[in-house]
């Protein structure tokens, strides 16, 4: 078997993710890219665990803004998250890979509730867990979620997957010519500089829990692979800078 660095993965898909070119719902094509490129990991035999957003359907901040309870524009974003999960499995399904949906809020009908040794299981296993629903707490996101299940799963790293930025930057590289990219951070200098990584919850318990991550670019094909099999592609962010 080849040697990759981790062994357990949580890989952090955004709902942006799987837009595609239109930036809104879901692009049945993005999605079964991403999960050719996952089939790839998974045949390296690397435990994979999915955490997925939902910001593509719907965000509670927005929802908020237009004037409806904060609480209840969030349960709707932890269900579009929900809708993501099943696009991703279907996906999945397809090329043969085994997986399992996991949700924090209960729908039997349509997947498993989250059970933290029955998820280890299944990927023990060789099942790759695709954990909806967020944490099932409004308020929060699904940063704070994959940093979350990562302590429960004990994952050995944080996969950040983002849309077109290869790393963590010093300032905007769209807008910001003087914008440099961080090879390596550690969780205190994000949350102290204010980077935009995750937001300051996920981050505060990725520190407590030492947790690693690496944020990469999910748009350059075959970067999943890179980064699991140790290549410096991204920013890692750790309690300690390597
Ligand atoms: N959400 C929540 N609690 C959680 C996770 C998510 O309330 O534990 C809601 C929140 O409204 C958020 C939406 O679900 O805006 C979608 O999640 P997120 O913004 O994290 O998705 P992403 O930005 O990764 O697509």
């Amino acid at each position: 078997m080849v040697k990759t660095k981790y062994q357990r993965a949580i890989l952090k898909l955004s709902g942006e993710a799987l837009a595609g070119q239109n930036g809104f719902g879901i692009d049945p094509a993005t999605v079964r890219s991403i999960t050719q490129e996952l089939k790839e990991v998974h045949q390296l035999g690397i435990e994979i665990a999915i955490v997925v957003g939902g910001g593509n359907i719907w965000r509670g901040s927005i929802g908020a803004e237009m004037g409806m309870d904060r609480a209840q524009a969030d349960y709707m974003g932890m269900l579009a998250t929900v809708m993501n999960a099943l696009s991703l499995q279907d996906a999945l399904e397809n090329l043969d890979v085994p997986s399992r949906v996991q949700t924090s809020i209960e729908m039997r009908a349509v997947a498993e509730p989250y059970i933290r040794r029955k998820a280890i299981r299944h990927l023990q296993k060789g099942r790759v867990v695709i954990f909806a629903g967020g944490t099932g707490n409004p308020y929060f996101t699904t940063d704070t979620t994959a940093a979350l299940r990562a302590a429960e799963i004990e994952a050995d790293v944080i996969l950040m997957a983002k849309n077109n930025v290869d790393g963590v930057y010093s300032a905007d590289p769209k807008t910001d010519q003087t914008a440099t990219k961080f090879e390596n951070l550690t969780h205190l200098d994000v949350i102290s500089k204010g980077l935009k990584v995750m937001d300051s919850t996920a981050s505060s318990l990725s520190m407590d829990n030492n947790i690693p991550l690496v944020v990469f670019n999910l748009n350059v094909p075959g970067n999943i692979k890179r980064v699991v099999m140790g290549e410096n592609i991204g920013t890692t962010v750790g309690n300690k800078k390597n």
